[in-house]
């Protein structure tokens, strides 16, 4: 109850991967009211822009009512049966690898889970991925390769606690932006040096004591000078690189790399260098403009490198810090959510791990190979090699690169079920079978923000019409597909306990991702879960990995990778002459199917653009508020031009959100090339190749 005796519920907010907690009270009029969670170890009762409007983007406005087959409304009964029957059909007619599905970050851990059993466990094929992939596989695989497990080392403490935190393609004023209110805070009360690394000038660089403003893609050339630095100023920490693997072969390919390739000058860079180096307590935040390269993993391990040759990891106010971009990005990534992975940061390519999982759900079969990541999971729906699709709470008919082909992969597929809280999205559209979902404030679960913490999401408004829980609707189909026992859950409360008693085994084996101490909450104690960030074992309970020296690797040890800069896979040509960044803006969210609904937020910024250099426009003979076309080898896109020296020469920036329904002509992704790491598999979105042109006057 709060001040006014009407009832709060304690739930997060479903957009960022900061993951603050929220306090809702329906307004009477089936809407919400919300606001930030004093409590809260996220937020302590902070909220940005999209965090306080949640309460204008709920309700029954554009909500899918009832499941639809053929553009048709029908009941649960016929349209759950026909996706059962056409995935059981098209396995036995072409084998498991046939079907896939196509998930989300905004699924909730038990969503997620039930998801990914469903397709690893008893359909027998990795075919599962998630758009996750499009915004933090570079941290995954560098993670991995470094630490032996996807662990993020440090807490939202540590940004509290160091005295200088450097941001690497991370927007965190507009994209994170609690956590940059976190560091604004520190910055005032304790003098916190902050350095933002980037190609453009955004809103992050404000207050920053240094703007790098680097040519795109040059990270890895940045943070091997910096590794070479730190071994000749005797930076090196002796002690804690005797447990780390690699550092003289990661310094002789440092040595190699030129810096120059970055465009800063040498003064920008001994500056730098003497910054992080001078100073114990750093912290490197990165994100999706390291992620989203085509050498994302390498740039992350160059981050970690001069992480681990320090031994700045892991203690108070020390550490990399990759940072997610949706609300369950980790949870994801821990219940195996990606096509790479196993339950519970398991590996999929272990045999004994897979022995291990497979008995733990009494399965049949748990596939031995990764499957297909998501830019080749639609390659391969395009091909005709996957013949059932399944896409839930996302939109890659306009958020995949290359969303054109992408477009006419699925409108072309045999089978595709989509599962929304809406059947306006473009990718709706091209269903077969549309299931309507609950929404935010209509789900019950749990999410892992970037820190580890695992928060509750707690219902507060009735689903309209039909819509039901997405861990409902698989488990349904998993039933009616014959695998009665393994999918009779009840309730989320059920979900978690599961997967907290699977986390035992991954435990078992050595792994960092162990909460079965949280596998006997009753369903009262999973009604009142507060946040909690993992490691719930004693020994290490909610606090930092690695500061011990102890790594996830066979040995113990770490490694430090020898990386080398590569520039981005599309070259420059006089045909397409600029390269184009894209991403967020501060008010709006993924295809603004939620933030599309607030009048509020839509005034920010109230329709797309494209951000050109004023030496760029004149030559092209724009001029402010122009129309511009941007075409690239993969599509074309019109937007309005925004002149500003934010941009560098040669470059230019749209965001991510506007989609075809809300501005046809701007799906900036039909530009972007699906060109990807291939270590990580996360596509090159900040670095493809357009032409650009003056399209109309404004
Ligand atoms: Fe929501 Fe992220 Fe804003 Fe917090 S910072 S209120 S999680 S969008």
């Amino acid at each position: 109850m709060d001040g006014s005796g009407l009832p709060v519920t304690r739930s997060t907010c479903p957009y960022c991967g900061v993951g603050c907690g929220v306090l809702m009270r329906p307004d009477g009029h089936g809407g919400i009211e919300v606001r930030g969670d004093p409590d809260h170890p996220a937020n302590f009762g902070r909220l940005c822009s999209k965090g306080s409007a949640l309460g204008e983007t709920v309700g029954r406005e554009g909500r899918l009512l009832a499941p639809r087959v053929d553009g048709r409304d029908t009941d649960w009964d016929t349209a759950l049966q026909l996706v059962a029957d056409r995935f059981r059909d098209t396995v036995q007619r072409h084998g498991p690898d046939s079907v896939a599905f196509y998930v989300s970050g905004q699924l909730l851990t038990e969503d997620y889970y039930v998801a990914n059993k469903l397709m690893k466990g008893f359909i027998g094929s990795a075919n599962i991925d998630t758009n996750s992939r499009l915004c933090m596989a570079s941290s995954v695989a560098g993670h991995k390769r470094a630490f032996g497990t996807d662990t993020v080392p440090g807490t939202y403490e540590d940004l509290e606690q160091a005295d200088l935190i450097v941001l690497t393609g991370s927007n965190l004023a507009w994209c994170h932006p609690v956590l940059y209110q976190r560091i604004l805070q520190a910055r005032k009360e304790r003098g916190t040096k902050l350095i933002v690394i980037d190609p453009r000038r955004t809103a992050s660089c404000d207050r920053a004591d240094m703007h790098l403003a680097l040519k795109p893609g040059t990270d890895v050339a940045l943070f091997n000078r910096l590794l070479a630095e730190i071994e000749k100023s005797g930076a090196t920490d002796k002690e804690f690189t005797s447990k780390v693997i690699g550092l003289s072969d990661a310094l002789e390919e440092a040595h190699q790399d030129d810096v120059n390739v970055t465009g800063l000058s040498e003064v920008e860079v001994t500056e730098f260098c003497r910054m992080w180096i001078g100073t114990e307590k750093v912290v490197t935040i990165y994100s999706q403009g390291v992620n989203q390269s085509s050498s994302g993993a390498d740039k992350v391990n160059a981050i970690l490198n001069c992480h681990l040759a320090t031994g700045r990891i892991g203690t108070p106010g020390c550490g990399p810090f990759s940072v997610t971009g949706q609300p369950n990005a980790m949870g994801g990534r821990e219940v195996g959510g990606l096509a790479n992975m196993l339950a519970c940061h398991l590996d999929l390519e272990n045999a004994d791990h897979r022995a291990a999982v497979r008995d733990f759900w009494s399965a049949p079969k748990v596939p031995d190979a990764p499957g297909l990541k998501a830019v080749d999971m639609f390659r391969a729906v395009g091909e005709g090699q996957i013949k059932a699709l399944w896409i839930i709470h996302t939109n890659p008919a306009v958020s995949m690169p290359d969303a054109d082909a992408v477009r006419a992969a699925i409108a072309g597929c045999d089978f595709t079920v989509v599962s929304d809280i809406t059947g306006a999205t473009d990718t709706a559209r091209l269903a077969d079978v549309l299931l309507p979902a609950a929404a935010w404030a209509e789900k019950d679960g749990t999410v892992t923000n970037s820190d580890r913490t695992i928060s509750r999401q707690r219902t507060v408004l009735t689903a309209p019409g039909m819509a039901r829980p997405d861990w409902d609707i698989l488990a349904e189909v998993g039933r009616r597909m014959g695998w009665n026992d393994a999918f009779s859950y009840e309730n989320p409360a059920e979900i978690f306990r599961e997967y907290a008693a699977l986390s035992g085994i991954a435990g078992r084996f050595g792994r960092d991702f162990d909460i079965s101490g949280l596998s006997g909450l009753p369903d009262t104690g999973y009604r009142d879960l507060q946040p909690t960030r993992w490691p719930v074992t004693a020994a290490r309970k909610g606090g930092r990995f690695f500061g011990d020296g102890q790594f996830f690797h066979p040995d113990g040890k770490a490694r430090i990778l020898p990386v080398r800069y590569r520039p981005p896979a599309a070259k420059r040509t006089p045909r397409y002459p600029f390269r184009l960044n894209t991403g967020r803006v501060r008010d709006q969210w993924h295809t603004m199917t939620r933030t599309g609904l607030s009048p509020r937020l839509s005034a920010h910024l109230a329709e797309p653009f494209l951000e050109i250099h004023p030496e760029d426009a004149r030559d092209l003979s724009v001029k402010a508020a122009d129309l511009i076309s941007l075409e690239s080898p993969q599509g074309r896109a019109i937007l309005r031009a925004r002149i500003t020296d934010a941009v560098q020469r040669g470059q230019v920036f749209a965001p991510m959100h506007w989609t075809g329904e809300t501005a046809p002509s701007a799906r900036i992704d039909a530009v972007v090339a699906p060109v990807t790491d291939p270590v990580s598999g996360q596509p090159e979105s900040k670095a493809s190749v357009v032409a650009v042109k003056r399209f109309a006057a404004a």
